[in-house]
């Protein structure tokens, strides 16, 4: 794969643990529980996607589609002003969608697809990846299609990536009760079709004090391994 893009976290152990960066033309999934940091970690990869190259980021705009109503201005404008970056400029360059239902979270990505080709949309977020669907198809007989449309999205996710040079950053809760299929707690939802789909695969789990550890669970290239993060009021950090 050719000119592969490296967007930095915010925290250097981290961006070791994937290798030097989130890679570009891949998707990389945060699953864990409420609270466990995917939502920051996704605005903090947001805010230094738009800064340029020499300083981690990708130099682009952002598409964030956003399913659970949990995208915060006021955050970004916090992640930037610790930048010391004009917090309008960086908003300017986030373009949010909601995501009424999860048909409507597929479209989301043609229509980022579209945007893409006027702008320089190098960061695309679904947080969260699994909700809807995992609230629309409940019960044992709906799980087929359920995985048949979730595996349509991801491959959707991988073409846009593919297609723009892009990162793809997907979150995913873990279920706290047994899954119809996948009895195991600590699953994330959507089982193998998400686990195979996502090129990185990163479970979060809280810590003392604001941290959070961040544990590589699924690489083609790198093996498994821990990261220790904090998330403060600046964002994400060592
Ligand atoms: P969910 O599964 O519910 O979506 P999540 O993994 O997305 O959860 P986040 O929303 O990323 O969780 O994390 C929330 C946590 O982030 C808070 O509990 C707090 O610890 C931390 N946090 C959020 N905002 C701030 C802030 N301004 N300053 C410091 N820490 C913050
Ligand atoms: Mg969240």
């Amino acid at each position: 794969r050719k000119g592969i893009n490296r967007l930095s976290s915010g925290s250097k152990a981290f961006d070791e643990l994937m290798g030097g960066g989130l890679e570009s033309q891949s998707i990389i999934e945060f699953f864990g529980e409420f609270g466990s940091g995917k939502t920051q970690i996704c605005f903090q990869l947001a805010v230094n996607a738009t800064r340029p190259v020499e300083e981690g980021g990708l130099n682009g705009d952002v598409f964030i589609i956003d399913t659970e109503n949990t995208f915060r201005p006021e955050r970004i404008v916090q992640m930037a002003v610790a930048l010391d970056l004009d917090p309008e400029e960086v908003l300017k360059k986030i373009h949010v969608a909601r995501a009424f239902n999860s048909h409507h979270q597929m479209l989301l990505v043609e229509k980022a697809n579209e945007l893409a080709h006027e702008m320089n949309v190098k960061l695309l977020i679904v947080d969260s990846l699994t909700a809807h669907f995992r609230a629309e198809y409940v019960g044992r007989g709906s799980l087929a299609e359920r995985q048949q449309n979730l595996n349509k999205h991801m491959h959707d996710l991988l073409r846009f990536a593919d297609l723009h040079n892009a990162v793809i950053a997907v979150t995913n809760q873990v279920s706290s009760k047994p899954d119809a299929f996948f009895g195991d707690p600590t699953r994330p939802i959507g089982g193998h079709i998400v686990g195979h789909a996502a090129t990185y695969r990163l479970y979060l789990r809280k810590s003392k004090g604001g941290k959070r550890i961040a544990r590589l669970i699924d690489s083609p290239n790198l093996p498994e391994a821990e990261a220790v993060i904090t998330v403060s009021e600046e964002g994400v950090r060592d």
